[in-house]
Parts: structure tokens; C-alpha cells; sequence
């Protein structure tokens, strides 16, 4: 039978951050596997990895929140949900966020809309669990465009968590995943404007890109919430220079062409 992987990124799906709460411990994650399942009564399911620990903890809650994730949300917000863990750092401080009526945390910053839910069923599908929550309450928060699955992939330039529903370890590793979609989509995403080259100037210092979760380091930006100047080329960071939205050290970086 035929296995073209790449029929998968013709299933649509969006951004959200689902978060839960137990004990006092509050977290969050990246999910694109969100979806209504149900009209009457509403309910949700959500697909969580078992390693996360947002599913663990949501199985003993029972409960979660999803928030809609805008289009306007930055790679270093993404990657704090998507690509670092609630037992390292605390993913909270910070953002804004108010509690739910069900015990969940519910993230506003970059929220067009949020669902609170209560665990009904959880179905053990392998890697990931399957959690479906009835819906306790559902808000429009504010008017924006839906960050899609397929708008973080061109035009954010984000990569795929290994430990996210819709992982492909041979497409992430080639690079090759979205090769097809890149092309038709090269017009619409915003590139560098091309610049003249003059005969004996330098060329500027090239731009390099994490392995792990896309982010780009422009010299011509620097890094500035690490304390990194514009104008400081990707061999002169300082040691110990991580990046900023995964965490990855300098090593996992890949230069781009020019
Ligand atoms: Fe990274």
C-alpha cells in the first residue's frame, strides 16, 4: 500500500497552547492536535505525547484549557511552549494568563479565543494519549487571524517538536518535509530584500538556523534579549550563547545561503 507521508500535511491544523493544573503546578504546551469532536454536548479532544508533562498532569486533573494562538505570536513565545519543559523553567511567569473556572490555567498573551474542558475519556493511542474534555466554557478574546499549522511551518519557519503528534523523523531530518510546499509558497512568504553587490565589498555575515526548532540568528539583528548586539556575527557570540527559543547551544546551528 502506498505511504506518502507527505498526504499527512494536507490534514489542517492550527496552534494552541493546552494547559492544565495539579497541585499547584501550573503547565502548558504546544498542541497543533486539537479538535471539536463533538457538537452536543461540545466537546474537544486533544492528542498530548505521554513524556509531556502537561499530559501527566492533565490525566490527574481532568481538566485543560486551549488557547487559539494568533498569527502575531514570536518564535521565542512558540518555542517556550513548544520546545522547553515545565520541569526545567516555569512556563508561566510572565505571560498572561488568568485561571479558569475548572482549576486550568488559561493563556491570553497572543489568544484569539480559549476553551476550558473537563476530562470525560482518555484513549492510550501509544506515544500519545488522546484526552477529550467537555466544553465548560468558550471565549472570543480578541479579533486576529488563526496562527495554522502550515503558516508556522512557511512563513514563522518553525520546525516539529519531536514529541508533537505530528512528528516525521525522516522528513525533519532531510529538511524535506515542507520542500513542495515551500516552493508553490515562495512568493508569499516575506524573504531579505536583495541588495546590489558591490565589486570588493563584504559580503554581509551569513545567517544561521537552529536544527532543532527553526529559529534563525540574523547577524544583522543580533540577539538582544540575550544581551547580543546587532552586528555581532554568529562566530563572535559569546560561550554559552543558547538559543533563544529552544535552548539549543550554538552547535546545532546550520548556516544559511546567502
Ligand atoms: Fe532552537
Amino acid at each position: 500500500m502506498p505511504m506518502d507521508f507527505d498526504a499527512f500535511y494536507k490534514i489542517g491544523c492550527g496552534m494552541y497552547i493546552v494547559s492544565t493544573a495539579h497541585q499547584g503546578k501550573l503547565n502548558g504546551q504546544l498542541a497543533n492536535a486539537v479538535v471539536q469532536v463533538t457538537a452536543t454536548p461540545p466537546k474537544i479532544a486533544v492528542s498530548l505525547n505521554k513524556q509531556n508533562l502537561t499530559c501527566q498532569l492533565c490525566v490527574k486533573s481532568r481538566v485543560f484549557s486551549v488557547s487559539v494562538l494568533d498569527r502575531e505570536a514570536p518564535m521565542t513565545f512558540l518555542g517556550r511552549w513548544g520546545f522547553k519543559s515545565g520541569r526545567d523553567i516555569d512556563k508561566f511567569e510572565g505571560i498572561d494568563h488568568r485561571m479558569g473556572r475548572n482549576g486550568a490555567p488559561i493563556v491570553l498573551d497572543h489568544a484569539l479565543a480559549c476553551f476550558e474542558a473537563t476530562v470525560t475519556e482518555s484513549i492510550d493511542v501509544g506515544t500519545h494519549m488522546v484526552i477529550i474534555g467537555e466544553v465548560t466554557s468558550a471565549e472570543r478574546l480578541r479579533e486576529g487571524e488563526p496562527m495554522d499549522y502550515i503558516y508556522y511551518r512557511l512563513v514563522k519557519k518553525g520546525l516539529t517538536s519531536k514529541l508533537a503528534a505530528t512528528y516525521q523523523e525522516k522528513k525533519e531530518d532531510e529538511g524535506a518535509g515542507f520542500r513542495a510546499l515551500e516552493a508553490s509558497a515562495e512568493a508569499s512568504v516575506p524573504r531579505r530584500p536583495l541588495s546590489l553587490t558591490v565589486p570588493g565589498a563584504l559580503a554581509p555575515p551569513p545567517r544561521y538556523r537552529c536544527n532543532v526548532c527553526g529559529y534563525v540568528y540574523d547577524p544583522s539583528q543580533g540577539d538582544p534579549d540575550s544581551g547580543v548586539k546587532p552586528g555581532t556575527p554568529f562566530d563572535s557570540l559569546p560561550d554559552g550563547w543558547k538559543c533563544p527559543v529552544c535552548g539549543a547551544s550554538a552547535a546545532r546551528f546550520t548556516a544559511l545561503p546567502p
